[in-house]
C-alpha cells in the first residue's frame, strides 16, 4: 500500500473481499472468511479500533499455526424448546452462531426467551455485532465470551480470568439500539497490546507486573503481568460469572484452561459463548415499546444527548473504510496473502 493512501478512503466491499481472500489462503472456507472479514471491516468503521482489522494478523497466524480450524462445520442442537447448542467443533464462534441464528429467534419468539450455547469455539472479536442484529430483529440479546488467563480476580493471587466481555443490545422503537459491549477488566487485551505498540503508560489500576506489582506500563502487564477487573470486586464478580456460566454451560474450556503453548502464533481463545434472547412483545408482562420510549425520553431529560450504541449504530452507516497508517500497513499484509 502506497504512502499516498493513507488517511484516504477504501469502500467496505474492497476492503472486505481483500481481507476474506487473505484468510481463505490462511485455511478459512469461503463462508467463515466472509462473515470473519465483514466482522472485522465492520468493527473497523464502527471505531472499534482493537477488535477491527488490528485483529487481522492474529487470525491469519492461528490458522497458520493450527489452532483453529477454519474449514470447521459446526453442529446445531436443539436441546430443549427454549436451548440449542452447537458444537463450533474448534472452528470460530461467529461461524457457529450464523448457523444457529435462525433457530434462536424461531425459538426465542415462540417461547419467549432461549438461550444459545457455543462450545469449542474461538472468539477473537468484539462482541457486539453478535448480539446487535438480534435488537433490530425486535428481540433483547445479552451475550458473554471467555477468553484467556490474563486477569486476577479480587483476592486471588494468580492470573485465572479473561478479559471476559459482556454486550447487551435492545431494540428502541423508532431509534438505534441500546447496545454496550465491554471487557470486564480494566481495558481490552488488544488495547493494552495498542498502547504497548504506541508507548503510551495506562491509567493507574489497570494491571499489575509479573510480581503483582501496580504498573502503569503495557508491556510490563503483557510480559507476564495481569490485568485487573473493572469496578474492583463488583467487576471481579460478574467477570467470575462469565466464566462460570460459559465454561458450565457450553462445555468449552475455563480461560485458565486455555493451553496453546504447542501453537505458536496463535491469538484466539478457545472457550465458548452463551447468548440469552427475549422477546419483549410477549403480551402479559409489560409494555416494551411504550416504557423504551419513556425510558429514552427520560435519558433526555437528565441532559444525556446519547445512549449507548447511538455512536456505533451512526458511524456503522458509513461505507468505507479510512486508511490510516495501521489499516494500510494490515491491508498490505492481506494483499500479500492473497497474491501468494
Ligand atoms: P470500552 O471500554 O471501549 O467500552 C465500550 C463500551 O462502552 C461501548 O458500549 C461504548 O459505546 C461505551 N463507551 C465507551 N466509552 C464511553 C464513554 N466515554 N461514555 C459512554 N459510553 C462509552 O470497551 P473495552 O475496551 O472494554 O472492549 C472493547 C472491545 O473488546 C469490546 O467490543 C469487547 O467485546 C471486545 N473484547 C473481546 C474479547 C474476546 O475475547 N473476544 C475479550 C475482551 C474484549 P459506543 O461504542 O457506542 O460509544
Amino acid at each position: 500500500m502506497a504512502d499516498s493512501a493513507f488517511n484516504m478512503e477504501m469502500p467496505y466491499d474492497q476492503v472486505v473481499e481483500l481481507v476474506a481472500e487473505a484468510l481463505r489462503r490462511a485455511g478459512c472456507s469461503p463462508s467463515t472468511s466472509l462473515i470473519l472479514a465483514k466482522n472485522c471491516v465492520g468493527a473497523e468503521i464502527a471505531g472499534s479500533e482493537s477488535h477491527g482489522l488490528f485483529r487481522l494478523e492474529g487470525y491469519l497466524a492461528t490458522l497458520r499455526s493450527g489452532w483453529v480450524d477454519g474449514m470447521a462445520q459446526p453442529k446445531v442442537s436443539i436441546l430443549s424448546p427454549a436451548h440449542i447448542h452447537v458444537d463450533a467443533a474448534n472452528g470460530f464462534a461467529q461461524t457457529a452462531l450464523a448457523a444457529a441464528r435462525d433457530a434462536l429467534i424461531a425459538r426465542t419468539r415462540a417461547c419467549g426467551i432461549a438461550i444459545l450455547t457455543i462450545g469449542g469455539s474461538h472468539h477473537l472479536a468484539a462482541l457486539w455485532p453478535d448480539v446487535a442484529p438480534f435488537a433490530e430483529e425486535g428481540l433483547i440479546a445479552i451475550s458473554m465470551v471467555n477468553s484467556f488467563a490474563c486477569a486476577i480476580p479480587v483476592g486471588a493471587k494468580s492470573a485465572i480470568l479473561g478479559t471476559n466481555p459482556l454486550a447487551f443490545a435492545a431494540p428502541v422503537p423508532d431509534g438505534a439500539p441500546f447496545v454496550f459491549d465491554f471487557a470486564t477488566t480494566s481495558m481490552s487485551n488488544g488495547d493494552v497490546r495498542v498502547a504497548a505498540r504506541e508507548g503510551r503508560r495506562l491509567q493507574p489500576g489497570c494491571g499489575v507486573d509479573r510480581h503483582g506489582s501496580p504498573t502503569t506500563d503495557p508491556n510490563e502487564i503483557l510480559d507476564g503481568g495481569a490485568l485487573l477487573p473493572f469496578g474492583g470486586h463488583k467487576g471481579s464478580a460478574i467477570s467470575l460469572m462469565i466464566e462460570l456460566l460459559v465454561a458450565g454451560l457450553t462445555g468449552g474450556k475455563f480461560s485458565s484452561e486455555v493451553d496453546w503453548s504447542q501453537h505458536p502464533g496463535a491469538a484466539t481463545p478457545h472457550t465458548g459463548q452463551v447468548i440469552i434472547a427475549i422477546d419483549p412483545s410477549v403480551d402479559g408482562a409489560g409494555d416494551w415499546n411504550s416504557r423504551c420510549s419513556q425510558f429514552i425520553e427520560m435519558l433526555r431529560h437528565a441532559g444525556m444527548d446519547t445512549y449507548p450504541g447511538l455512536r456505533r449504530w451512526r458511524s456503522r452507516k458509513r461505507e468505507s473504510v479510512r486508511v490510516t497508517a495501521d489499516v494500510a500497513r494490515l491491508l498490505s499484509l492481506a494483499s500479500q496473502g492473497a497474491h501468494d
